[in-house]
């Protein structure tokens, strides 16, 4: 691994996609949320949801001008005690009142304390933190932080210790750790401090969790990349809260229609708002992106075929790991059509259609 992780940077088409992550972890490049730091913004936590959203998109404007200074300029800007991410975090915490971080909308009051699908209520809680050295090569030592609840229901999730199985069963007190911003951060610069070269939140997913992440953001100081790993079945308004504050994206892109994200996720409009939300991030993000798909057993025509004519048509920057590591667990056992791992035939198929369409995926699966 040690060898892959040296080799994958003299890579010419990595480096030529991922130069700002890159320019992080050589001290060349400052991370976004360090610029976003020194963006004032002048508002009243009592100020409407609407007023606040305006402010944000006026600020998101604001941000990506300053991108496109020098970087001696960029570094020698002051932080801001009311920042742009003051005003993320105020308006992440405004959506709790009525979730709708992602796209279920269970629109509960968390901070009242009542929980929507994903069983956590205004408080986030972390199942471990710790350098990752699985991850693809461009990504390790990864500080990974994961929290335990996802908003999706996948019949065959490898996590599903940490994302559904304890629903109902235990209380989350008793198998995670609770985490304020200040504490989240502080797990964060520890992962700094080991050598990681980013800070990976994960899960289950973090979408539940954006208020946590976006607040802990006050608190961390280093110049490290911020990677968002994750299903991506995040609202528009909930990507907006964290577009401008994340250097490297690692999605997941499972199902290449809306069926079988039904089928297997059991959630709506799989396709629709999972692509939305990857576009979003190659045009207005940081456009360093590397899409995971997980090749599913006789999934080939109906998922992974589609999800790659949609990244070669619409994504051309981002790259792909194309993953083989499909297994039947959990609950995959009662669907027959997906009780196997994929067949060698299955795997050399899917990436001889990705070569076909000029897709870059060699190096990072
Ligand atoms: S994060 Fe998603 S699943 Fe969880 S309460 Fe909010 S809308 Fe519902």
């Amino acid at each position: 691994m040690v060898f892959r992780r040296v080799v994958v940077w003299q890579n010419k088409e990595i480096l030529k996609r991922f130069p700002k992550y890159r320019g992080i972890i050589d001290g060349t490049q400052v991370a976004r949320y360090l610029i976003a730091k020194t963006i004032e913004c002048a508002y009243n936590s009592n100020d409407s949801v609407e007023d606040l959203e305006k402010l944000l998109k006026e600020k998101s404007l604001e941000f990506n001008e300053l991108l496109e200074k020098d970087i001696e300029e960029i570094k020698n800007r002051k932080v801001s005690s009311n920042s742009y991410i003051h005003l993320a975090e105020t308006l992440a915490n405004k959506y709790l009142e009525s979730c709708i971080f992602c796209e279920r909308q269970c629109e509960v009051n968390r901070i009242d304390g009542k929980k929507g699908f994903c069983l956590i209520s205004k408080d986030s809680y972390i199942s471990s933190a710790f350098l990752h050295m699985g991850e693809e090569p461009v990504l390790i030592p990864s500080g990974t932080i994961f929290f335990q609840g996802c908003n999706f229901g996948c019949v065959f999730c490898q996590n599903y210790d940490i994302s559904q199985a304890w629903k109902g069963k235990k209380n989350i007190e008793d198998i995670a750790q609770k985490v304020n911003t200040r504490e989240l951060a502080v797990v964060a610069e520890k992962l700094v401090d080991r050598g990681a070269i980013n800070i990976n939140y994960v899960g289950g997913d973090p979408i539940p969790n954006v208020h946590t992440i976006v607040g802990s953001l006050n608190f961390q100081q280093s110049n490290i990349c911020q990677l968002w790993n994750s299903n991506f079945y995040l609202t528009n308004k909930s990507l907006s809260l964290i577009i401008d504050f994340i250097d490297f994206w690692l999605p997941d892109f499972k199902y290449g229609n809306n069926e079988c994200g039904k089928k297997y996720s059991g959630i709506d409009n799989y396709f629709d708002f999972v692509a939305r939300n990857h576009k979003r991030i190659h045009d207005e993000g940081s456009g360093e992106i590397c899409i995971r798909h997980l090749v599913m057993p006789n999934h080939i025509e109906c998922c992974s075929k589609p999800i790659l004519d949609y990244v070669a048509k619409e994504l051309p920057k981002a790259v792909m790991n194309i993953m083989g590591q499909f297994r039947p667990q959990f609950k995959a056992f009662n669907y027959e059509e997906i009780n196997r791992r994929p067949t060698s035939e299955e795997m050399r198929e899917v990436k001889m259609y990705a070569q076909k369409l000029g897709i870059i995926f060699e190096p990072v699966s």
